[in-house]
């Protein structure tokens, strides 16, 4: 991701924002029918290399003792980097789900949507660059690494799929809508984007956010994507209410991938097929 300019919903901050997503919450939970706990999920994309972003969210979500996946690509991640970290959180705590995010974070296709795991590469060079991929994660992290996936651009091709269940992946996450109907492996999608809205102004894009936030409560499985290098001020000002809301109900359950039930029993939790 080259883009870092924060989008529309923080340059154009409404100024009622903390009310409306701590109304939506409550509202969304006053509305749920089941006792089960109702798990959700955080997901940080573009994980590898250090910045102040990086730091300040690993110590958000540390501060509030809430669990994360974090998508590191391959190709960003270097022993030094990863000692860094290291000695920033303990890497081996079961806070922290360390994935698998690409290779390098390139675009294949030559026309349609970005995607590094794609309908233009052979089946050859998609294997290739997924053992390379978490090869080299395992080399630097060890027993830290959790073999999930989380394709760059949320999307990737059936085929891809076929070789994370080979290669002995646990599960794959990408957006919500990109699942068809044969699940070869389990997909824990991700159903709120806090950092890549594309609304046009702000109160448009809070609108659409807590939309979203109210039909992942509804679904029973609400699953968030991160991107820290686009976060402001107000980004992480929203994203540290969410995590303080999510933490005083006792109705929600954060878990990583590591905990999650698989994709088919979280269609029986959400009614869908
Ligand atoms: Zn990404």
């Amino acid at each position: 991701m080259t883009q870092s300019r924060p989008c529309i919903l923080y340059r154009d901050f409404p100024g009622d924002w903390r009310q409306r997503i701590r109304r939506t919450l409550v509202t969304a939970l006053d509305r749920l029918e089941s006792p089960e706990p109702l798990p959700v999920l955080f997901r940080a994309d573009d994980i590898g290399v250090l910045s102040t972003n990086f730091l300040r969210l690993l110590d958000l979500f540390q501060h509030h003792q809430i669990p994360l996946c974090l998508a590191v690509v391959p190709t960003w991640l270097t022993r030094t980097r990863w000692t860094a970290i290291n000695t920033h959180v303990d890497t081996s705590s079961t806070q922290w789900c360390w994935h698998q995010h690409g290779w390098s974070h390139t675009n294949h296709q030559a026309t349609g949507k970005k995607c590094e795991f794609g309908s233009a590469r052979s089946i050859r060079s998609l294997r290739d660059d997924l053992e390379r991929g978490s090869n080299r994660l395992r080399d630097i992290m060890g027993r830290d690494f959790s073999p999930f996936f989380t394709p760059p651009w949320n999307r990737c091709s059936q085929e891809t799929l076929a070789l994370l269940s080979t290669l002995g992946f646990r599960g794959v996450s990408r957006s919500k809508g990109e699942q068809g109907r044969k699940a070869i492996i389990d997909d824990f999608y991700i159903n709120v984007d806090l950092h890549t809205r594309k609304e046009a102004d702000g109160g448009t894009a809070l609108e659409a956010l807590c939309d979203e936030l109210g039909r992942a409560v509804g679904e029973h499985y609400v699953a968030i994507m991160i991107h820290h290098q686009l976060m402001s001020q107000s980004s992480f000002d929203l994203l540290d209410l969410l995590l303080s809301l999510v933490s005083q109900c006792g109705t929600l359950k954060v878990c990583t991938f590591n905990e999650l039930p698989g994709s088919n029993m979280l269609s029986r939790l959400t009614g869908s097929s």
